[in-house]
């Protein structure tokens, strides 16, 4: 055994070469199940982590210092056109550190459909049932009492309570949680159960080395395996190259940088599966709907997300389906993601303490046409990547139809006006005026889209013309490659995608110590 440790980049002061079993690059929700399970049987793990390490001592529950040290690129990560907001973790506990806690395990259909269109036969709802099991335990997953919901999300349930749509209190990894409602600027008393305070203080206990503020630049390889990860530690506060490196030796590689960035370290490294690497990415496109209601909402308190429905998930065939959540209203979130300026968002917060928003998530991914986001370099390689969304007419479809549907259940709750997120907003005073959402432009940026679930970009598949990595995540023309986090996803998921990747990587971790050689 190593002796674990957790170093930042203040602490990495000359170059280090380091042997080990297993790399894992990155720690969010995929590398740190995976390096925890590969760490506690027994294999030597060394994790690279980019951004820093950050503690609930820094939690202070404000948006300007989450942003600027807790997400990619400051948060202002967004498709080439701007048309899709990316809201993205870049911390130790990646994602998890500042995301709304919901957890949901994988829908069967999705299951049977990446067996049936992409011959993925090593996942089934049985074969990760252990998985969720030992993950819900071990996190704490449970349903958030009814009495605790908010009442941001209480517009959520009470409008399809209304209506007699689907609706279900969601499940939540935390533990003593005191409803404060800033999880997404990182948990200021450790009750979100995130990698950050379980997995990786577990890992390290038993010997895993992170190496924070370290970037991953390239895989050097030669034929079918990788010899070494080439990395540059980064000033912890500027986040420019210091001019040490961190040369890695291991037996065997994961990549875990998530969707987009792990697409990105492929094809800095020339490993791009003919173009295949980066294609395919799904963003569970989100489009919000504004409510204004006569009492006070204050949905920047409590529990951001505690309610969803399912009831438009499968809408047929040839449609795209879409779930309906609840977003927390703060201020610079919502200044980040408003499509209006000056003025117009002067005076949407005039009725800051009154505005609801509630979401619809496109399930993408699941229909043939669709292309979804690809990702390219760059000049430089290292950040602001090119991702380029195809927008797809049955996105359009189903935004417009999840437009109606949202201002429907709002009004259903007792708003008094809902407006879209358009440049120029339909602003509507009561169901009798929905019709008037088809005559809106729906383009993209005239109608603006935010994302905080990217998945996909390496995808999995049975055949190698058509796939990055193979059914059991190992990259097809390597043999000590392997890409464990959420960009293996074929298509994106109908629900909040941590637990699944959480159950993959914890799935995969037995067959990729077995590979270990
Ligand atoms: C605001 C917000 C709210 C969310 N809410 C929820 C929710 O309620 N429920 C849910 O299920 N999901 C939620 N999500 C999404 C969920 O957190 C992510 O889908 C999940 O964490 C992705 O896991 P991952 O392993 O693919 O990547 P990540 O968790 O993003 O981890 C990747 C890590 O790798 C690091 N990295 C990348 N490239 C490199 C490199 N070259 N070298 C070194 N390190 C690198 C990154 O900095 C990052 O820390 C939310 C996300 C956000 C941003
Ligand atoms: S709502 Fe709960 S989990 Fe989220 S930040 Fe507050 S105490 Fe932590």
């Amino acid at each position: 055994m190593i002796d674990g440790a957790i170093l930042t980049g203040d602490e990495l002061k000359s170059d280090v070469v380091v042997d080990c079993d297993v790399c894992v690059i990155g720690s969010g929700s995929g590398g740190a199940w995976l390096a925890h399970e590969l760490v506690k049987q027994g294999k030597r793990v060394v994790m690279l982590e980019e951004g820093g390490h950050h503690t609930r001592r820094e939690f202070d529950m404000t948006e300007a210092r989450a942003f600027s040290t807790l997400y990619q690129e400051l948060g202002n990560r967004a498709t080439d056109d701007l048309a899709i907001t990316i809201l993205q973790g870049r911390s130790v506990g990646g994602g998890t550190t500042v995301n709304w806690t919901t957890s949901f395990r994988t829908p069967d259909r999705i299951l049977n459909h990446w067996r049936d269109v992409h011959g993925i036969d090593t996942l089934s709802p049985e074969i990760l049932a252990p998985h969720f099991e030992a993950i819900e335990k071990r996190l704490h997953i449970a349903a958030w009492p009814e009495a605790m919901m908010n009442a941001n999300n209480r517009v959520l349930w009470d409008g399809c309570g209304a209506l007699g749509y689907e609706r279900q209190m969601l499940r939540r990894n935390v533990n003593a949680c005191l409803n404060l409602g800033t999880c997404g600027m990182g948990c200021p008393v450790d009750a979100k159960q995130s990698m950050l305070v379980t997995m990786i203080p577990d890992a390290v206990e038993a010997g895993l080395q992170v190496y924070a503020n370290t970037s991953a630049r390239s895989l050097r390889w030669t034929g079918r395996r990788v010899e070494a990860v080439v990395a540059e530690v980064l000033n912890p506060v500027t986040n420019r190259p210091t001019g040490v490196a961190v040369t890695v030796k291991p037996k065997l590689v994961c990549v875990s940088g998530g969707a987009i960035n792990s697409p990105a370290l492929l094809l800095r490294s020339g490993l791009e599966a003919q173009g295949r690497v980066g294609e395919r990415t799904w963003v569970h496109p989100a489009l919000i709907s504004l409510g204004r209601f006569e009492r006070q909402i204050k949905a920047y308190e409590g529990a951001p997300q505690s309610v969803s429905s399912h009831h438009f998930f499968d809408r047929g065939p040839g449609k795209m389906g879409f779930f309906i959540e609840v977003p927390p209203i703060h201020p610079m979130l919502t200044a980040v993601v408003l499509p209006t300026n000056g003025p117009d968002t002067q005076e949407q917060f005039r009725h800051y303490l009154n505005l609801n928003a509630t979401l619809a998530l496109m399930v993408d991914g699941l229909l043939p046409e669709e292309q979804g986001a690809t990702v390219r370099l760059r000049s430089n390689g290292y950040s602001r990547f090119s991702i380029n969304y195809h927008f797809s007419e049955a996105l359009w479809e189903a935004c417009k139809t999840a437009q109606r549907e949202l201002a429907r259940i709002q009004f259903a709750a007792g708003a008094i006006e809902v407006q879209t997120f358009h440049q120029r907003p339909v602003v509507m005073k009561s169901v009798d005026e929905l019709y008037r959402i088809d005559d809106a432009m729906w383009e993209p940026t005239r109608v603006k889209l935010t994302t905080a679930h990217q998945l996909g970009g390496c995808s999995m598949g049975r055949d190698a013309a058509t796939s990055v990595v193979d059914p059991t995540l190992r990259f097809h023309t390597m043999d000590n490659l392997f890409v464990v986090d959420g960009s293996v996803l074929p298509t994106s998921l109908g629900v909040n995608p941590q637990e699944t990747i959480f159950a993959i990587a914890r799935w995969a971790a037995k067959h990729i110590g077995q590979a270990v050689s």
